[in-house]
């Protein structure tokens, strides 16, 4: 008695055991959904569950997975008050990149085909619509037709029509070629129904989606095939060569009726593709099931399409604020870990969830836009007028700031500034020639007292607290704050056009450049936003600051002509700019199957953000008097700390992800703008060259006499030995004792030439007014007298 009750509580033990224990060695995250539109804010992920021999577990219950089941997304676990898992048994569970093609020999017996219907329509079911294409074949090859739930039932009496021939090789090959852009002669001698074309669709899903293509051939072994001129070799070669796409194909052979042998081999030989060496190809590998019984065809084929699909979901609130990229997911079954992977969800540019705003949460985004562009120009303020000066400082003083240790030969060295003896040991300045006190240095305002006139090195950059908030300082930061308000203009329209344009190009570059590897996680939908976003912010950042520069550097007084010469040369930037993200994308397309990732990693985004502020920063010297190297080194720098503040800021999540772009947007352009005033103040080299006569090819080299930075700021031309430049290879008399002068405006910044006679002409065009200063520019002439001058600047 005792030992029965034992007997039946093991038992009992033993089931409630094999209950709970679930034999779970693997959980695979397939795929992830979410949605870009306002206010969905939920994330889907899609699960298969594998047990140890990796057969898929499809009987856990909600309890089992309430309470063994922890999936965390960034580290966070996500509470089931959030979340929500579901099987997958009916309804659509493949996933939408798949594309079926159906292709039915008519020659199979009636009721066969009466299954077949059924079966098929299960799959038709579980699939989206749009990924499932039929077609049949006996006296000829039908074209294929997409089929959807709504209108299958209308296709059954094509599964019921009668065949007297069999086209099975030319059915075969016909839908093969439909996965591929290339087209074969052997094409055209195929039996074709009339009207037959290839279906664009399955071409237009099979580049998209290399590895998610699937035929299906249910023929049968009864009726033997018609002549042809195609037949096995051609098949099976064109299976087996990989310099194009092809489905992998599941065939279905009935042999109830009867079996053909070359049949067999045949599609042996497309369902197991091997390369020239014997290889088997292993993305290629479909599978070749025969039966005798209809049923066990049946069953093979729902196994077929089991594979691709997905057996539960997991559905939950959104966590975070704001996603913008890689969001690392893992699954922990009884307290081990089971799987994980990373997904992209959102991304940099275009962060998720969008949240519907008001037109007061505008405003707030609006004003806090503002507010952070104006702590971006105080941030530059400090760097540029602080932080530099004070690192230049401190290097010079390391470097110049000495003891006095009195030369050989040298009797009594005096400082050039108080006139007294220098005493050893004492701390001078030791720049150029002329040694200085360091106190007397510092009282001279950081130069030599030569400066200016015998001497041009003897200066040291440093903080000018008394003039830090003067006009000329604040002039220092002007293509600074230039180039951020710029960037501010470009993010506002950025968010306002919704952060994305030219949908169809980015779809086009897409489609031409990303091929998913098998097995990866399909970004494609991912690549296009992103893509797209890439276009609007090339044309947006490239035309905007090149507008804001190119108005900036024409001093010259402005007409229509001269905006109409900026706003011309602005767009060519702006398409420059859009080019060159087109070009990055590709480049980042490209990368995805290499990297093998199932998000998208920031160094694919990398190329194409340097590719653009190369490609525009060198648009901004076209016809400008912005030096190349200045903008390279400029353009290149300012993209890279912008890129490092977009990726690695969208990692930290906030309601505010939008705020990422716009300070890569301000950061660009600020930082573009300080390169180009600081790059251009270092290049400071002025000569004027000699253009004809006698002297022709001679330059001057001007910068002695007049510098940006401080010193005589004179040059006069003319005939008497008090000019600097003496003009004593004129033979004409036109020339006036002094006849022009050049100098520096230091309000503007800008070299100018002031006439003080008549009859210098500039460009060889007009006239300049006498005793009226006029800009000059970097390769503009001027003649006086005979001669011909060009005002150059260089490195
Ligand atoms: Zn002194
Ligand atoms: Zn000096």
């Amino acid at each position: 008695m005792t030992s029965r009750w034992i007997l039946l509580l093991s038992a009992v033990l033993v089931s409630i055991f094999s209950l709970h224990a679930q034999d779970v060695k693997e959980i695979k995250l397939c795929d992830k959904h979410y949605s870009y539109d306002v206010g969905k804010d939920s994330i889907t992920l899609y699960l298969k569950v594998l047990d140890s021999n990796g057969k898929r577990v499809t009987n856990i219950s909600d309890k089992d997975f309430n309470n063994y089941l922890v999936i965390n997304e960034n580290g966070q676990i996500i509470p089931w008050s959030k979340g929500q898992i579901r099987p997958v048994t009916t309804g659509k569970r493949i996933p939408s990149d798949y594309t079926f093609s159906v292709v039915v020999d008519l020659n199979i017996p009636k009721e066969g085909k009466e299954q077949i219907y059924n079966t098929v329509g299960k799959l038709i079911e579980s699939a989206p619509d749009s990924c499932v294409y039929i077609s049949f074949f006996g006296d000829a090859v039908s074209k294929s037709e997409l089929v959807t739930a709504e209108n299958y039932p209308s296709m059954k009496a094509k599964f019921m029509q009668n065949a007297s021939n069999k086209y099975f090789y030319g059915a075969l090959y016909s839908k093969l070629v439909e996965f591929s852009p290339n087209t074969t002669d052997i094409e055209s001698t195929i039996n074709l129904e009339e009207g037959y074309q290839k279906n664009p669709d399955i071409l237009k899903r099979a580049q998209a989606n290399k590895d998610k293509n699937i035929l299906f051939i249910f023929t049968e072994g009864s009726k033997s095939d018609s002549y042809e001129d195609i037949g096995f070799i051609e098949v099976t070669d064109y299976q087996c060569d990989t310099s194009h796409g092809v489905p992998r194909v599941y065939a279905f052979y009935y042999m109830g009726n009867g079996v053909d042998e070359d049949v067999i081999e045949t599609l042996k030989g497309v369902t197991s593709p091997k390369d020239t060496l014997g290889a088997s190809i292993k993305d290629r590998q479909g599978e070749y099931m025969p039966s005798n019984d209809m049923n066990s065809v049946l069953i093979n084929f729902q196994n077929a399409i089991n594979e691709a699909m997905y057996d539960y979901a997991f559905t939950y609130q959104a966590l975070e604020d704001s996603y913008s990229g890689g969001t690392d997911y893992s699954v922990v079954w009884k307290g081990d870990e089971k799987g994980k992977a990373t997904f992209s969800i959102g991304s940099p540019e275009n962060p998720w969830p969008v949240y519907a705003e008001s037109t007061g949460d505008l405003i707030t985004k609006l004003l806090v836009a503002l507010l952070t562009a104006l702590l971006t120009i105080i941030f530059f303020f400090i760097v540029m007028k602080i932080l530099i000066p004070a690192i230049k400082s401190k290097a010079f003083a390391a470097k110049y700031y000495k003891k006095y240790v009195p030369e050989e030969g040298v009797q009594r060295r005096i400082c050039n500034y108080c006139k007294q003896e220098l005493q050893p040991g004492q701390m001078i300045v030791a720049k150029c020639k002329h040694y200085m006190h360091i106190h007397c240095w510092k009282q001279n305002d950081f130069r030599c007292a030569e400066y200016g006139q015998n001497c041009n090195s003897g200066i040291q950059e440093h903080i000018e607290w008394n003039s830090l908030f003067s006009r000329s300082s604040l002039r220092d930061c002007h293509q600074t704050i230039t180039g951020i308000i710029a960037g501010l203009v470009s993010w506002i329209i950025f968010e306002l056009l919704g952060r994305s344009g030219f949908k169809a190009i980015a779809t086009a570059i897409v489609n031409t450049f990303y091929k998913a590897n098998e097995g990866q996680v399909n970004l494609y939908d991912l690549c296009v936003t992103k893509v797209s976003a890439f276009l609007l912010i090339g044309l947006l950042l490239g035309f905007f600051l090149s507008l804001a520069f190119r108005y900036n550097d024409e001093y010259r007084k402005k007409d229509w002509k001269i905006y109409l010469k900026i706003l011309g040369l602005s767009l060519l930037s702006g398409v420059i700019g859009m080019a060159a993200f087109a070009i990055g994308a590709c480049i980042m397309c490209a990368l995805l199957p290499i990297t093998n990732t199932t998000y998208l990693p920031w160094y694919c985004s990398l190329p194409a953000y340097l590719l653009f502020s190369i490609c525009v920063s060198l648009s901004l010297t076209i016809k400008s008097s912005v030096p190349v190297k200045s903008a390279m080194i400029g353009g290149v720098c300012s993209a890279i700390i912008g890129f490092l503040v977009l990726y690695f800021s969208s990692m930290t999540s906030s309601r505010w992800g939008w705020m990422n772009m716009l300070l890569d947007f301000i950061i660009y352009g600020g930082g573009l703008g300080a390169s180009l005033v600081t790059v251009r103040m270092l290049a400071e080299k002025y000569f004027l060259v000699i253009q004809n006569g006698v002297k022709a090819g001679q330059r001057i080299p001007i910068h002695k006499w007049m510098n940006a930075t401080g010193g005589g700021n004179k040059v006069s031309i003319g005939m008497t030995g008090e000019c600097e430049i003496q003009m004593n290879w004129e033979k004409s008399n036109k020339v006036a004792k002094e006849h022009a002068q050049l100098f520096i405006d230091h309000n503007k910044d800008l070299p100018m030439i002031k006439p003080l006679a008549t009859g210098v002409i500039y460009n060889m065009r007009n006239e300049l007014p006498v005793g009226k200063p006029s800009v000059l520019a970097n390769g503009d002439t001027f003649k006086i007298g005979d001669t011909i001058f060009q005002y150059v600047e260089s490195d």
